[in-house]
């Protein structure tokens, strides 16, 4: 850090323009006359959307996904492909583009917004947050009048950006899945052989994804090998569907998720009842996952995985050496010039939680509070942030941080198969508190984001049958809440 420039006066410095830090921006604009300086070390808006692999797509539809001002998407079903038949989801291109709009049409042209693209923030030190600017190492002082807002606190690791854990010797042929769809062009420019044999590394969605692109592209399913240390539960991608047409699989699906809680007598009997009843889904039946990181997938893209043969279940992978895997539970071979496709990332890293809202310090220093977006519910990150934005904006009716954070208690992301009791409990705690208060719930009925409560709050006083499901749900939450203690402390023990 060299040169310093004129300091920023600004309420809110917000640390990060991916979805998070965008919308808490778009709902604090909304709600307040508040200044708010965004900074991204990044070029553009969208955090880790621009590093993306080029064929991802949001895992739930668009429908309830972005900034609360601006729909993201045409509002249709797919006809064609493995999600045909539900609401579209964003590829990562849209949303970059749609978050570029939400900056050039929404936050700028308000007067309100500083945004500073590829910059630092730096919050160390006696004199206080300052913003470095990556291209020319100036820095500015920033005199923050409200408050910090953490919005890096979810921010996934990606297969772009991510170092691999195991170790490559030279002349293994290894990728990121970003590398895939221009593997001809490659091969074109440096004359290597075009591969013809995959190796897709890793449990999760992006894993999944890989081999569904692959599968695709016309690849046969004996040249792909998925090294798969753990099987995971999934979301029925049909339950998450915000439609009225999708009713009984959504909130019906929710009543039945209520019930299966309040009846479980286990986890392993949790998890199977969540089966049972279309809420989960797993590639394959024969087998208790370990994992459960709500990645959401259709039926057809299971059937999809489930015709894959060659499956490599030896636990974690060491070493690679071209041709041959040592693993924890052994070694497998594969083709000598097979490609492997680094799957490894975890976009759910843990980290410590903590209070989302903090006060600043009360000495002299007269440190800025500080906002740290997490969830508050599971597993809508764009929502959270801008229902936390709304509780910031409305000091009337929560004036201080103890009110603040009684509204936005932090649901802990299941990182283990045993937490997620306690983030259903934590979500449901945040859900009964926002219930009883009137302007909140119209608020969140009104918000694009919430996928639910529209449906919910619009079913006719004349619809027995949709009125039967919120019976069943409301009978199923209560079931649930006097179930989940013991389901924690069977799960914590
Ligand atoms: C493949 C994939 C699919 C997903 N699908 C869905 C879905 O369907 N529905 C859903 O709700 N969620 C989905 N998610 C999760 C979710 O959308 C967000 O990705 C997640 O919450 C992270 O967003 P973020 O803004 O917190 O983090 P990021 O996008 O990582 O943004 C944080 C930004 O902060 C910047 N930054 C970090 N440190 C600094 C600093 N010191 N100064 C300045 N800037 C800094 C970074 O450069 C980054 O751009 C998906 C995630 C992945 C990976």
């Amino acid at each position: 850090m060299n040169r310093t420039s004129t300091p920023i006066d600004t309420d809110y410095l917000v640390v990060g323009a991916g979805t998070t830090g965008l919308a808490f921006a778009d709902t604090l604009l909304a709600h307040s006359g508040a200044h708010i300086t965004l900074v991204d070390t990044r070029g553009k808006p969208g955090g880790h959307w621009n590093d993306a692999y080029p064929f991802v797509t949001l895992h739930q539809p668009s429908a309830f996904y972005g900034v609360n001002s601006l729909a993201l998407g045409s509002g249709r079903k797919d006809n064609a492909g493995l999600n045909a038949g539900l609401y579209e989801l964003a590829t990562g291109a849209e949303i970059c583009a749609y978050f570029d709009r939400v900056l050039q049409h929404t936050l700028l042209p308000s007067g309100r917004v500083g945004w500073h693209p590829m910059c630092r923030v730096h919050e160390g030190g006696p004199e206080g947050p300052r913003i470095e600017n990556l291209l020319t190492g100036a820095v500015q002082k920033v005199h923050v009048r409200r408050k910090i807002v953490d919005a890096r606190y979810l921010s996934p690791v990606i297969p772009a950006t991510h170092k691999p854990r195991f170790e490559v010797e030279p002349g293994v042929r290894l990728v990121a899945p970003n590398a895939l769809p221009r593997l001809a062009q490659g091969a074109a420019a440096s004359g290597a052989p075009l591969p013809r044999h995959f190796v897709v590394i890793g449990a999760g969605k992006t894993a999944m994804d890989t081999a569904l692109w692959l599968l695709g592209a016309g690849v046969p399913q004996q040249a792909i090998t998925w090294v798969k240390p753990r099987d995971a539960w999934l979301v029925n991608r049909i339950t998450t569907q915000p439609a009225p047409e999708f009713f009984f699989d959504a909130i019906g699906s929710q009543a039945d998720q209520m019930a299966a809680i309040g009846a479980a007598t286990s986890l392993d009997d949790l998890y199977l009842r969540l089966e049972a009843c279309g809420a989960l889904l797993r590639v394959d039946t024969g087998r208790m996952p370990t994992m459960f990181h709500l990645a959401t997938v259709s039926t057809a893209e299971v059937a999809a995985l489930r015709t894959l043969p060659n499956v490599v279940r030896l636990g974690h992978l060491l070493h690679l050496a071209p041709g041959r895997m040592q693993l924890a539970d052994g070694v497998a071979d594969v083709p000598a010039d097979a490609i492997f496709i680094d799957c490894t990332a975890s976009a759910v890293a843990p980290r410590p939680l903590q209070p989302i809202f903090q006060d600043g310090g009360a000495d002299v220093s007269g440190a800025p509070g500080r906002i740290v977006l997490q969830l508050v519910r599971l597993p809508q990150p764009a929502f959270s942030a801008a229902a936390i934005a709304y509780i910031e904006a409305h000091d009337e009716a929560y004036p201080d941080t103890a009110a603040k954070n009684a509204m936005c208690a932090t649901v802990p992301f299941p990182h283990t198969m045993a937490g997620y009791p306690r983030s259903v409990a934590v979500g449901m705690q945040n859900q009964a508190r926002w219930g009883q208060d009137k302007a909140l719930r119209q608020w969140m009925r009104d918000s694009r984001l919430d996928g639910f409560g529209r449906l919910m709050s619009q079913v006719a006083p004349d619809d027995s049958a949709k009125l039967a499901v919120l019976a069943r749900y409301k009978a199923g939450a209560m079931a649930a809440m006097a179930n989940l203690p013991r389901l924690m402390a069977a799960a914590e023990g």
